[in-house]
């Protein structure tokens, strides 16, 4: 057993803990790994700072940098099965969700290989012959990369990949209930051929790793996906040493029902919206907005499928949705729902755990949804990440798109109605980085993907995404030195 992986060498805990990894479709034991500390976290940032300083990987050509990314791809593709297998294992996904991610993740990697590849800089007319100005792209440095357990893998790819694109070295710290393909990907980038420091993994809780890897002076980014109270400790843990830094934060997404949507797509794509995953994805559409008019036959029929969604573990081929991550997240998914019905809304469904024998060992918890919800609840503002889905009415587009901003959020939201006039308004004028229409949850590597407001700020993904991890420098060649007899008194006479 070991899993933390420094300098090359796969190693223990220096304090020798361990920590039990379970599935939270029953409580299986999935595996043991080391629980780091401190000290451990501080060794691998010296490890990720000497082999930026000294070693070899931020002056690859950016072509052997891109090639590297595609032959983790490759291998993705060769160990699909398994890393799908790993994923759904550590965090109790079905297994057809973790294969789709693994699609997902290798097109990542190709996206960021492409953009390697593609790496120029470019020359700056300055007007004067006796000068060469250009502008250049460096790596930032060393990264601390840290993740959440929702889609452990993909939300590290948009993290490794466009840092090692530009010529990074990394520490990445995975949330400590997922640690597994983090393992698997250590070991695809030394198969790759990656050179010694430049990836290194952390496992263990945040609140132990995470001071080293954000405060240390060694650290130059930090990119971090997480929540919003994590998200701000990080800011301020980083704000001394005036690192880079890129959040991307959670969300309370508004998904728009307009009367004259085509209502069947709608009911359809509501129900994915916030019930895949069990509602734990950060783009969400936990709060639905429906036109007035149409209001209490949208909910009656989607209170209905609600009811009919088939809850099961990852290798259950008839689920088609899971647990909650563990038995904490679901605590406070019930004290959420609890709060909410305390503040006046009603419950419509769920609102409890299944009561099937089969589900007992699992942190499985019923699709749920709130009416008579307003923007002035807590149960409307907060993020549950999970099942929960708040339902409020408008009267028109005003009112729509002032109810939808009506958030500290802007990560993403939707927008459904057949008029293509009013979708494209109410998109201009929805604040989040991710606007929907008559869709909801497709993305694509080529186009970015952040947060607004309080979502956090900085881009993963698209052209942006490998911004976040250089710096641009522009370098003024003087090739004619010469006195330029500015001030007099410099001829000394
Ligand atoms: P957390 O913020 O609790 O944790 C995220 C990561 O940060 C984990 O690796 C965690 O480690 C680590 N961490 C915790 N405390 C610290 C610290 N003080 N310093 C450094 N790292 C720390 O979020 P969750 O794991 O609970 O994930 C759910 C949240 O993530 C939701 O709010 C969701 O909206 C958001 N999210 C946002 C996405 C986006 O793209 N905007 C995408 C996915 C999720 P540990 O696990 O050990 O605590």
């Amino acid at each position: 057993m070991s899993g933390l992986f420094i300098d090359g060498d796969w190693q223990d805990a220096a304090a020798g803990e361990i920590r039990e990894i379970r599935c939270p479709s029953d409580g299986s034991l999935v595996a043991t790994v080391p629980e780091a500390g401190p000290e451990d976290a501080e060794r691998a940032v010296a490890a990720a700072r000497r082999a930026f300083d000294s070693g070899p990987w931020r002056t690859t050509s950016s072509l052997e940098r891109g090639a590297l990314l595609h032959r983790v791809a490759d291998l993705l593709e060769r160990d699909k099965n398994e890393v799908a297998r790993l994923e759904s294992l550590d965090t109790g996904k079905r297994l057809v969700e973790s294969l789709y991610d693994v699609d997902d993740i290798v097109g990542v990697f190709r996206y960021f290989a492409g953009l390697a590849g593609a790496e120029s800089g470019r020359v700056v007319d300055t007007g004067r012959p006796n000068v060469v100005s250009r502008v250049v792209h460096e790596p930032v440095g060393v990264c601390s990369l840290i993740t959440p357990w929702n889609y452990p893998l993909l939300q590290t790819s948009w993290k490794v990949a466009p840092a090692l694109a530009a010529g990074n070295t990394f520490i990445l710290k995975p949330s400590e209930l997922t640690p597994s393909t983090a393992i698997w990907l250590m070991r695809a980038l030394a198969e790759a051929g990656l050179p010694a420091g430049v990836a290194n993994l952390i496992l263990g809780a945040g609140a132990k790793v995470g001071p080293p890897l954000t405060a240390h002076p060694f650290v130059d980014l930090v990119s971090f996906t997480g929540g919003l109270i994590t998200g701000r400790s990080i800011m301020a843990s980083a704000a001394p040493t005036v690192k880079k830094i890129a959040l991307e934060l959670g969300g309370k997404n508004p998904n728009i029902v307009f009367a004259d949507a085509d209502r069947e797509t709608a009911l359809d794509f509501a129900l994915t919206a916030v019930f895949l995953h069990s509602g734990q994805v950060c783009s969400a559409g936990a709060r639905l907005l429906v036109e007035e008019s149409i209001h209490d036959e949208f909910v009656d029929e989607l209170v209905r499928r609600a009811e009919l969604i088939r809850i099961g573990g990852p290798f259950d081929d008839l689920a088609e949705t899971g647990p909650l991550i563990s038995a904490a997240h679901r605590e406070k998914v019930e004290a959420y729902v609890a709060a909410g019905l305390a503040e006046g809304a009603q419950l419509r469904t769920g609102g409890a755990r299944p009561d099937d024998p089969a589900l007992a060992g699992g942190y499985y918890y019923l699709p749920t949804i709130l009416t008579g919800c307003t923007s002035a609840m807590n149960v409307v503002q907060d993020e549950s990440f999970g099942p929960v889905l708040t339902v409020e009415s408008f009267v028109d587009e005003e009112a729509a798109i002032a109810i939808a901003n009506d958030s500290i959020y802007g990560l993403a939201g939707a927008v459904w109605t057949s008029q293509a006039g009013r979708a494209e308004r109410v998109a201009g004028r929805l604040r989040m980085g991710t606007v929907w229409i008559n869709d909801y949850h497709p993305y694509v590597p080529q186009a970015e993907w952040g947060g607004y407001k309080q979502s956090g700020f900085g881009r993963e993904l698209g052209l942006a995404g490998l911004e976040e991890y250089r710096e641009t420098k522009h370098i003024w060649h003087n090739i004619d030195p010469a006195p330029q007899r500015w001030f007099d008194g410099a001829e000394g006479s």
